[in-house]
């Protein structure tokens, strides 16, 4: 007989969490520490969602998404979870970009980009200070009709090399591109440009650890490998979950799966208004990546001038199609020294792609394997340029696609940051359909990364604790993140 992995659950909780992403996991948290009853239930066998990692034989450990992320991070970490996981949140200090139009290294700050845009680009300072200003001034609510591409232009009229350098890691980030609004670009570069960019030392698989013990603390009933079938809902309201085959009655559902799978999957559209509906289909899917995971040999410490980050292209100027074309000319590196697990001896190497899922989806399993083999050496091959003699050094090398992150996370097409930036509307409109049932996870730009996604988390449980106290509080989206 199979393992029963809801052995020992009640038959009722205040709420049930679908999914183990940070949204999901800092929801949970949150709603155990004001005394609620939660169950998170999580597919995979591991937590943490796209926040995760890999081993492999010889004593590798791979990050998926460790790359970087803001420094509220640390304040959020530190307000909801424990002050030792704020703690281990350090500053990436190297930053470089290299491509056909420019190579600089930077700590990723608006003192030090500044700096760079005056002295290297020949912007006037004026300038450079009217656009963070601007940037930073851009919310919410604001007209959302103006793209990110208008607003540069509005300060960088034909400047497309300092376009590059203000864009390129913000796509790399979160899938944005000129043509989403640009509120969404001046939040999420506002908030890099505050203080550089962050990692946590020790790497996903320990965060995910002291995540998990917090939540035990707290009294979350934590379960892996159960999938959530259905969520019931009768007369508008929620009833419950099916999860591996089994019923278990809630009064609030906080869905932390991808926003679309949510409503047409696991709840079903007649339980929703038409016109939400419709608003809900429009909803696009951001894109998805590929990645190549390289380890060089034991002891072998790579050159750290090679930075922590670096923004490779040889494109010739940015274009978001090219960003996403199987055809690829530009790679994100992340460079892992021994420091970002101390003790270890390994060095590793990331390399992100952002990619189109129906470039990989139709392949036969011969094309899949080959395109695989062949994005694992061109990777080598572009890396040589930075590392030298990459292909004698390393011990194991393997690459994800989108279907590898659809597999593992059932986002619909791998969407590597959940849907585009008009998926946050309708997931906060969903309990005005179904009373008690909460959407918590990568929507929009704003509210995705590892930022966005564990404050996504903490305004929605806000939000389920009102309805559970009878009230109703709604916290401000804009000021999240
Ligand atoms: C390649 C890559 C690189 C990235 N790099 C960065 C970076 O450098 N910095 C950064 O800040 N962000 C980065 N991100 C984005 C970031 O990782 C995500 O935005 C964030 O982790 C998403 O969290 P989430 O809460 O939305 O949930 P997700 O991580 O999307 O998790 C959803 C969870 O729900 C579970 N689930 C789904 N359906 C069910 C079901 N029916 N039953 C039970 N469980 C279910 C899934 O298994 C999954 O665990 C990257 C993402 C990718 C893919």
């Amino acid at each position: 007989m199979s393992k029963d992995f809801l052995k020992g659950c009640r038959d009722e909780y205040d709420v049930i969490v679908i999914g183990s992403g940070l949204a999901g996991l800092t929801a949970a948290n949150t709603l155990a520490k004001t005394g609620r009853s939660v169950l998170l239930l999580e597919q995979h066998y591991q937590l943490g969602g796209m926040a995760t990692w890999f081993k492999r034989a010889g004593g590798h450990i791979f990050d998926i998404s460790l790359h970087g992320f803001p420094i509220g991070m640390i304040k959020s970490c530190r307000r909801y979870w424990t002050r030792e996981i704020a703690d281990s949140i350090v500053q990436l200090k190297n930053i470089r970009f290299d491509n056909p139009m420019f190579s600089l290294s930077t700590t990723f700050d608006r003192d030090d980009f500044t700096r760079q845009l005056v002295e290297k680009f020949k912007v006037p300072a004026e300038r450079v200070t009217a656009f963070f200003d601007a940037a930073r001034a851009l919310n919410f609510y604001d007209d959302q009709n103006q793209t990110t591409g208008e607003f540069f232009q509005k300060f960088f009229p034909g400047r497309d090399d300092v376009i590059r350098l203000l864009m390129e890691p913000i796509t790399y980030a979160n899938g944005s591109t000129l043509e989403d609004p640009a509120v969404s670009y001046g939040i999420v570069f506002s908030n890099f440009m505050s203080k550089g960019v962050y990692t946590f030392q020790g790497g996903t698989d320990r965060l995910i650890g002291l995540m998990k013990d917090d939540l035990a603390r707290n009294g979350v009933d934590l379960r892996i490998r159960s999938n959530v079938e259905k969520i019931h809902v009768r007369r508008g309201k929620i009833e419950g979950a099916t999860i591996n085959g089994r019923m278990i009655r809630c009064r609030t559902i906080v869905s932390n799966a991808n926003l679309k799978s949510t409503i047409f999957k696991l709840v079903g559209e007649e339980h929703f208004d038409p016109g939400f509906i419709d608003e809900a289909k429009a909803v696009r899917l951001n894109n998805s990546s590929c990645q190549v995971y390289i380890a060089l040999k034991p002891g072998d410490h790579l050159d750290e001038s090679n930075g922590d980050l670096l923004f490779s292209s040889v494109a010739p100027k940015f274009e978001t199609e090219a960003l996403l074309s199987r055809d690829v000319t530009s790679r994100t590196y992340s460079f892992y020294y021994p420091r970002t697990r101390p003790g270890s001896d390994r060095s590793m190497i990331v390399s992100s792609t952002n990619a189109n899922y129906a470039d990989w989806a139709h392949l036969s399993d011969e094309e899949y394997d080959a395109s695989k083999k062949d994005l694992i050496e061109t990777t080598l091959a572009a890396l040589e340029k930075y590392v030298p003699d990459i292909r004698g050094r390393v011990e194991y090398v393997e690459a994800s696609t989108p279907k590898t992150f659809e597999f593992y996370t059932r986002h619909l097409e791998g969407a590597s940051f959940g849907t585009k930036f008009e998926g946050l509307a309708v997931s906060r409109a969903v309990p005005q359909q179904v009373a008690g049932l909460y959407h918590a996870g990568s929507v929009g730009i704003i509210m995705s990364g590892w930022l966005g996604a564990v404050n996504y988390g903490v305004i929605v449980a806000n939000d389920v604790d009102a309805y559970l106290s009878g009230g109703r509080r709604s916290a401000e989206v804009g000021a999240a993140s």
